[in-house]
């Protein structure tokens, strides 16, 4: 299956999954430990056994230990047994207010790499005043290198 193109296994998300999941994202706001940048990020993630796992950016003094949103999501999500995702919303901004679309770093990016399909997995990034844009990881990282470079 994982080389049949004409199965695609990307989840139709529903308006309400959507918002529950930028809802539950924009929480995260307000938890998020920025002392030195003052740019927040918060993240949910959807996984595919219906569990959310939130998460927020939490920078360090000494700056390279700090850590995005999204990979604070993905390895609380790891290490409570999810392995499998459809998808995550991703806001952020200055001052904990997400006034303008939040993509994800090149480094948050190759982790989602390690669990997801490319084609499948959805990325939601929204503003407060509702609007919202949704990418595969395949748009966000083509040609992308993960596991089965490595089969
Ligand atoms: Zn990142």
């Amino acid at each position: 299956m994982e080389n049949n193109v004409n199965i695609s296994m990307k989840k139709e998300l529903t308006e309400k999954q959507i918002r529950e999941l930028i809802d539950r994202a924009m929480a995260m706001l307000q938890r998020s430990y920025i002392p030195y940048s003052h740019f927040a990020v918060g993240a949910a993630l959807l996984a595919k056994d219906g569990r959310i796992f939130t998460g927020c950016n939490i920078e360090n003094a000494a700056y390279s230990p700090s850590v995005c949103a999204e990979r604070t999501a993905f390895f609380k999500a790891i290490s409570e047994g999810a392995t499998e995702f459809d998808a995550i919303a991703i806001v952020g901004g200055k001052d904990r207010h997400a006034d303008s679309f939040c993509p994800p770093c090149g480094v948050c990016r190759q982790v989602m790499m390690e669990w997801c399909r490319p084609e499948e997995f959805q990325i939601i990034t929204a503003v407060e005043s509702g609007a919202y844009q949704i990418h595969t990881l395949a748009e966000y990282l083509p040609d992308g290198f993960g596991p089965g470079n490595l089969a």
